[in-house]
């Protein structure tokens, strides 16, 4: 696939096109042509940039540590004074984090020095304070002494002028604390994405309200609004749709007319009053429609104007499982970010599952590891996409190969962690 010439016009003409019944792994990839990463930036305070995306490389202003310091509480010598089997040295003054000693360490001598004091000049080595005896400013030596034990050396962390954090990288709680150890206060990243979420269906009631005969309370839009706060994605949430073909149209181009990304539950279907996929043909342009996957059937990707439109399935578990394998790698790109496929691993089923071949499975699991320390996974039981609570309970997903048949208890199968 030419991917740097890729219209949709383009693709109708390829021949393992098919958009109606669509490989996991080739959606991925269309997706991902499509994809052009925001390239607005904003400078923003450090402690506001958790899950943020860092627009340019990062080059350190300075050495780390900046200077040489001590790892331990105990005593600055220099080493060639404590060649012999004991030797008595005499304090001449401390050294504290914060309060460097001003004098210098000379032959016979030595410095009281805490953790993160600076190494005072003429000393070479600390050696640690359960080492020594201390007799008022006598202090008795007896283990042996590496030259330069015990400190830490300006730089040894990390360079003056050195790349530390990279174009793209996601700023998560160990990046704030790095990016405040050079001392930076504020940080250059992209703009947030914006994403426009409405739920559709006439069953639909916000949670709160009492429901009526045949009324389900509209959960979807919560899990996106959590899936997308985790994200760090501005949310415009425009609530819940009728199934009216007028109310869906207006929706869809007012989204597309604010915001980058477009993600909507229901519709999408082929229910009489499933007009997702018949709008977006009308309204922009459509990539696919249906996947060759359990749960997720029906997943409409494709594009509103500029904007990103992914059309979730109405069934709650398939929002997530969607959202999980499609849509957040999608937004991570958008975001500027360099998303890697999902951290997967192999265990073994404790129990057997029913599965037919011809599309790829992500069935709920819980993984556990037994008294033998081995890692076992069994599914939650009931895997139909309506029951939510299946994704609470589960830790992962037993990820089932489009070929793969029924799977015997006992057998390796994938996992991917939560
Ligand atoms: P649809 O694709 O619109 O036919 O929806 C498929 C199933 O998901 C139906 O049982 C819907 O009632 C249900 N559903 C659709 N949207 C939501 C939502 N926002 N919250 C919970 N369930 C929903
Ligand atoms: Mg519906």
């Amino acid at each position: 696939m030419d991917s740097k010439n890729l219209t949709l016009s383009t693709l109708a003409s390829m021949e393992d096109y098919d958009p109606n019944s669509m490989p996991v792994e080739q959606a991925r990839q269309l997706i991902k042509q499509f994809l052009s990463p925001v390239t607005e930036t904003e400078t923003i305070k450090i402690q506001d940039a958790f899950h943020r995306t860092l627009a340019a490389d990062v080059l350190s202003p300075m050495n780390v540590p900046p200077h040489d310091y001590s790892s331990m509480d105990g005593y600055a010598v220099r080493a060639d004074d404590l060649t012999g089997s004991s030797n008595k040295l005499k304090k001449i003054g401390s050294s504290f984090a914060g309060h460097a000693f001003a004098g210098k360490v000379g032959a016979g001598e030595c410095v009281r020095i805490m953790t993160g004091a600076t190494i005072p000049d003429g000393s070479d080595s600390v050696v640690m304070q359960e080492q020594v005896k201390v007799d008022g400013d006598n202090i008795e030596f007896s283990a042996a002494c590496k030259c330069g034990q015990n400190i830490r050396l300006l730089g040894e962390d990390i360079q003056k002028g050195a790349v530390v954090l990279s174009q793209g990288q996601r700023i998560n709680a160990a990046e704030m604390g790095l990016l405040a150890s050079l001392g930076f206060a504020e940080i250059t990243v992209f703009r947030k994405l914006k994403i426009a979420i409405f739920s559709t269906g006439d069953e639909l009631i916000q949670p709160g309200k009492s429901l009526a005969s045949g009324q389900i309370y509209d959960s979807n839009r919560f899990t996106l609004i959590g899936l997308l706060t985790e994200l760090g994605a501005e949310i415009l949430d425009m609530g819940n749709i009728r199934d009216d073909k007028n109310a869906v149209r207006a929706a869809l181009l007012k989204a597309s007319s604010q915001a980058d990304v477009i993600i909507t539950s229901g519709g999408v279907s082929v229910g009489d009053a499933d007009y997702i996929k018949e709008l977006l043909d009308e309204v922009g342009e459509v990539v696919f429609w249906k996947l060759a996957m359990k749960p997720g059937r029906p997943l409409a990707y494709g594009k509103v104007g500029k904007c990103h439109f992914f059309g979730l399935p109405g069934n709650p578990v398939a929002v997530m499982v969607t959202f999980l394998q499609f849509v957040r790698n999608a937004l991570w790109e958008l975001m500027g970010q360099h998303p890697k496929p999902a951290f997967s691993f192999q265990a073994i089923c404790t129990t057997p599952i029913k599965k037919a071949a011809g599309r790829t499975e992500f069935q709920r699991g819980i993984l556990t590891q037994g008294d033998d320390g081995l890692w076992t996974v069994q599914t939650t039981g009931e895997q139909g996409s309506g029951i939510l609570s299946s994704m609470s309970r589960a830790n992962c997903f037993i990820v089932l190969p489009m070929e793969q048949g029924n799977v015997e208890k006992g057998s390796v199968v994938q996992i991917q962690l939560f």
